[in-house]
């Protein structure tokens, strides 16, 4: 196919060309294919490469605390004093990340914080009815287990001390049920002695495993006619139309353009007039495949930085966030230490190398929102990226967002938060 060719689009609709086929990147595609555009999704590496492939798999709309909370950063001196704890930043890294973690700072203002929340909150009021949305037109409904969640905790003195957070995630309509030790115990027999309680989410969910999810959506996609195209982006023009260049193949031509490659977002934004202040957080976990679950729906540990997922494909225990950039490898001494971390909470845990390890990219701006909106050169590229923790969970939401940005109506929740302009 030739770029003239990808230019032909019906009468009224676009032909848009969507860079990244991550969760983020395919749920944009559809929401885009049911509007009648004619879509073509470009990856360097095909669907589900990214941090989409191998994260927890929560659903996670009732979790609306940013990173930077003052909570967060009064633990940061104690995190970094642990190389392998729930924070640590690569040494080498340090100058790199310095002016984000300015920012990350500035984005901790109680004044700030507010805004914030009130914005993870209107997004993330989007989510489930997104994904129910798009699992019942892609029958893949199969693949999300509407369980509920829970935040265990080893001190009963921090259980008593999030009551404050419980009460200020009821004042936003999330149900939260505070289970003592001997109920939680009846409604997850794996978990150890040393988990003293946990609050209960009934309305967060998970999914079989992030990896098959991406890659039913792009399996739907090709089906309905988006074209899947295996290329690297290397620069992006606007106005008229959107020029992508390829690496090692002829340029693409397109009248509109989604920019959705997640933590390798930045420089292809600048090229069309932004400056993001997006880097990335690396998370680390590994997998049992072989392992029987043991636990019927995903526990977070407070204050340990980890989760254990009951994927349909085994058990994953991850978490951790490392500042170290997109080039360095992976340290998995740290998915060891998550592990070790881990055997304290869970009965009969595999043995870590029985697992696989994993590393992937959190693409994170500072105050823990995404980039949803038009670039600064044009309306012809709509960004969609740097959703943090909550790829995931957000994606199918964003979807839905950037299809109402293409066709230039208004918007289910205000999008300024979003902005890419905001910095
Ligand atoms: C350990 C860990 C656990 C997590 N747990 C959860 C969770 O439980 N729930 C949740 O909601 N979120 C979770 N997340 C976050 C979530 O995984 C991410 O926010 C989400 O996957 C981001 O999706 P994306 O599509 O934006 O990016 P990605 O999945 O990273 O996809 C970006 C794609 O762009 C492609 N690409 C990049 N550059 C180019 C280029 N120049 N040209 C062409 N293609 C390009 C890449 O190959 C890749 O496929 C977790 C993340 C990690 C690391």
């Amino acid at each position: 196919m030739d770029s003239k060719e990808r230019l032909a689009a019906p009468e009224g609709k676009s032909r848009i060309v969507v860079v990244g086929a991550g969760l983020v990147g395919l749920a944009c595609a559809h929401a885009l294919a049911d509007e009648g555009h004619i879509v073509t999704v470009v990856d360097r590496e095909g669907p589900a490469a990214g941090a989409s492939r191998g994260n927890a798999g929560w659903l996670a709309h009732t979790d609306i605390d940013p990173l930077a909370s003052p909570g967060m950063l009064l633990q940061v001196p104690k995190f970094l004093s642990d190389p392998l704890g729930p924070l640590s930043i690569r040494r080498e890294y340090l100058l790199t990340i310095l002016p984000w973690l300015v920012r990350l700072l500035a984005a901790s203002r109680p004044g700030r914080l507010r805004h914030t929340v009130e914005a993870i909150v209107a997004l993330n009021s989007l989510a489930m009815p997104a994904w129910d949305r798009l699992s019942a037109e892609l029958r893949i409904g199969h693949f999300i287990h509407r369980r509920g969640g829970l935040f265990a905790y080893d001190s009963a003195a921090d259980f008593a001390r999030d009551r404050e957070k419980f009460a200020r995630q009821r004042s936003f309509g999330i149900e939260v049920v505070e289970l003592p030790q001997a109920e939680l115990r009846q409604m997850e027999p794996s978990l150890s002695d040393a988990v003293v309680g946990a609050a209960f989410y009934p309305e967060a969910a998970h999914v079989s495993d992030p990896r098959l999810v991406a890659e039913a959506l792009a399996g739907a996609a090709q089906l309905r006619g988006i074209d899947l195209v295996k290329a690297e982006v290397t620069a992006l023009a606007a106005g008229p139309g959107v020029l992508l260049q390829l690496r090692d193949q002829a340029p693409i031509m397109a009248d509109r353009c989604v920019l959705a490659a997640g933590a390798w977002s930045r420089k292809l934004a600048r090229d069309v007039g932004d400056s993001i202040p997006l880097e990335t957080e690396r998370g680390y976990n590994v997998s049992f495949p072989d392992a029987l679950p043991g636990l019927s729906r995903p526990v977070s540990f407070a204050g340990q930085g980890f989760v254990a997922t009951p994927l349909t494909t085994g058990l994953r225990i991850g978490g951790a966030v490392e500042l170290g950039g997109l080039a360095l490898p992976p340290n998995h001494d740290r998915t060891r230490a998550l592990h070790t971390k881990a055997q304290r909470f869970l009965r009969d845990l595999p043995a870590f190398d029985s697992g696989t390890v994993w590393m992937g990219h959190r693409p994170s701006i500072p105050d823990s929102l995404p980039v949803i909106g038009l670039s600064r050169d044009g309306p012809e590229v709509v960004y969609a990226f740097g959703h943090g923790h909550y790829g995931l969970t957000q994606s199918a939401a964003t979807g839905s967002l950037v299809a109402d940005l293409i066709a230039g109506r208004p918007s289910a929740i205000d999008l300024k938060p979003f902005s890419p302009q905001r910095f």
